[in-house]
């Protein structure tokens, strides 16, 4: 039966149905294909990196792309994740806060997400129980089948409904075996059997060990993983083996023999430098073609279209494997002893440096144990600084000091968000006079709190998803660094986390005492960029926005463009005649 007569049969069946299968409105069976990726033997494996790598190279051929994370856990989103834990919380345009591998599918892909491209378990019940509030279950008891699977299959028609995507990728988070993410697949098993043949491809990411005792590579976690799987009724169409070294064919074909997969559909995608070589392993392994026949897309895609993109990728990795000048750029955050939760920063840094042909290092400066005594001694191998953002009061003097620092000494400074805040504070207590100057997120009865809760904070109680999110447009000041550095265009969008603001009145005193705000909210007095002159010093802007965000490979981020360049000795855009005028008020 083909996958519409299966979809409206299982639509005109009795009340008392088992089935149960919301169809959104406007979806069309057979239009869109759907990708599952599922990790097997441990977690960790980077089915982010993978499903995005994927998805690139079928984006590259022409073919419409949405991915989908599948998250087991219950919040609503993750915003009130600890990126200790989690590692960053990644903000999407249109507000929401979603996992770091949001992130990597907006590099990867150079395309926006939406809330759409995102789902928690919370996210499914709460579905669930406010329809089963209004009645919507006709008197059934609900049950996790196939109430709470048909929720999962109705967000992924959503998806395609709003995207109309050739193909979807879904990531399942967590490991098969997992009590959290069993519901999902046993989701995505009845999906494969209601959309029918050649619309689904089931990906099987898997682990083979190499222990060093032995030398030799062991596919048994691999095969037990797949069986688990298996178990699931999900047959996987290929395997993806993540190794340290190229996977040998004696653990390919015994994984192929144990798992029913063909021998030239189990792959090896072992460790490599960058995690951009990725697509080029998938195409140089033809296992985006496996997916194409699997998925009969052969007819949509353009290969002339694919040449074009893989030329530019391949030229963005010749110049990554390059390298160039090393560069030093500090970080001075709270939370270095985990690298995740300064991803989207690593890569912004890491798409500069590859553009300008140099080799970013960074230095982590743990900002608690940093004071006005040590400060310089800390920072002196540094070419360049970054603040980044952060939350609470703990190591915020530390940081405080790294400004002043990177101020009075030329050092090339970007400041993000908090980065932005303390730049304000750290000007006004030393520059402006304004001893006792803070943020009333840090002493509530400071002196001079130039830094305040945004107004429409100030009613809002509990901590998820009220902070001021996502995507705003700034305007940038003609002239202004900022504006230089955005090709002079007189708008740009960023994107924001943040409860606290500069204070409006206080900015006319700043701005007298020689800080330029070169960014501002359209439609509030809410200051967005600042800098200094260039004649006063070489670098020194900083943002409440988050432009790591939204740096992409091809594309940097212009804030990142300019430190990195000032951090090479290279001056950044000149100013024209016109914004030579004076520049602040
Ligand atoms: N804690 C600050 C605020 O809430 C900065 C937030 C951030 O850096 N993301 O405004």
């Amino acid at each position: 039966m083909s996958s519409q007569n299966l979809l409206s049969s299982i639509a005109n069946v009795s009340d008392d149905t088992e089935f149960y299968t919301p169809i959104p409105a406007g979806y069309k069976p057979g239009k869109t294909k759907y990708v599952g990726v599922f990790g097997t033997v441990m977690s960790g494996l980077g089915k982010g990196i993978f499903a995005s790598s994927l998805a690139k190279v079928l984006k590259d051929k022409g073919l419409t792309v949405a991915p989908i994370k599948l998250e087991g856990y219950l919040n609503l989103d993750s915003g009130t994740l600890n990126p200790f834990r989690h590692g960053e919380v990644f903000v999407l345009d249109d507000t929401m806060e979603c996992d770091m591998d949001l992130g990597t599918y907006e590099r990867m892909l150079d395309q926006n997400m939406t809330r759409l491209n995102f789902s928690t378990s919370g996210q499914i019940f709460t579905a669930v129980l406010e329809k089963e509030r209004r009645g919507g279950y006709l008197g059934r008891d609900v049950q996790m089948i196939p109430h709470v699977t048909g929720e999962v299959k109705n967000k992924l028609r959503q998806l395609a409904v709003a995207t109309d995507a050739d193909v979807i990728f879904i990531e399942i988070g967590g490991t098969v075996g997992d009590v959290e993410n069993a519901y999902y697949i046993e989701a995505l098993r009845q999906l494969a059997f209601e959309e029918g043949e050649k619309s689904t491809c089931w990906v099987a990411l898997t682990y083979v060990m190499e222990p060093p005792a032995l030398g030799e590579q062991k596919s048994k976690a691999a095969q037990l993983g797949i069986k688990q799987l298996l178990q699931c009724g999900i047959q996987p169409h290929i395997i993806a083996c993540r190794a340290i070294h190229p996977v040998m064919a004696k653990a390919r074909e015994k994984i192929s023999l144990y798992s029913s997969v063909p021998l030239e559909r189990v792959f090896s995608m072992h460790d490599c430098d960058s995690i951009y070589i990725v697509p080029e392993m998938i195409r140089d392994a033809n296992l985006d073609k496996q997916v194409v026949n699997i998925l009969g897309l052969e007819s949509r895609t353009h290969p002339e279209m694919e040449l074009t993109a893989r030329d530019m990728w391949r030229d963005y990795l010749t110049r990554l494997k390059a390298g160039g000048e090393a560069i030093t750029i500090g970080v001075a955050g709270k939370y270095t002893s985990v690298r995740d939760s300064y991803a989207s920063v690593i890569k912004a840094l890491e798409h500069c440096g590859t553009k300008l042909g140099a080799k970013v290092e960074i230095d982590w400066i743990e900002v608690t144990d940093i004071t006005a005594a040590n400060v310089s001694e800390r920072l002196a191998h540094l070419q360049g600084l970054i603040v980044p953002g952060g939350f609470g009061t703990r190591g915020v003097e530390g940081k405080i000091a790294c400004v002043e620092h990177a101020r009075r000494t030329g050092l090339p400074y970007l400041g993000l968000c908090l980065g932005f805040q303390l730049a304000v504070i750290e000007y006004a207590r030393n520059v402006c006079n304004m001893a006792g100057a803070n943020s009333t997120e840090f002493d509530l009865e400071c002196k001079h709190p130039v830094i305040d809760i945004l107004p429409d904070q100030k009613q809002i109680e509990g901590l998820g998803g009220n902070m001021r999110l996502g995507g705003q447009d700034v305007i940038l000041k003609p002239g202004t660094l900022a504006a230089r550095l955005d090709n002079n265009t007189p708008e740009a969008r960023l994107r924001f986390r943040h409860r606290y603001e500069v204070d409006p009145r206080f900015v006319s005193q700043l701005e007298s005492g020689g800080l330029i705000f070169s960014g501002k909210a359209p439609d509030y007095p809410i200051m967005q960029v600042l800098e200094l002159p260039q004649n006063v010093h070489p670098y020194f802007i900083a943002t409440q926005a988050h432009p790591e965000l939204t740096s992409r490979p091809l594309r940097p981020d212009p804030f990142f463009l300019g430190l990195v360049q000032a951090a090479m000795g290279l001056s950044n855009p000149p100013a024209t005649k016109k914004s030579d005028a004076p520049i602040h008020a």
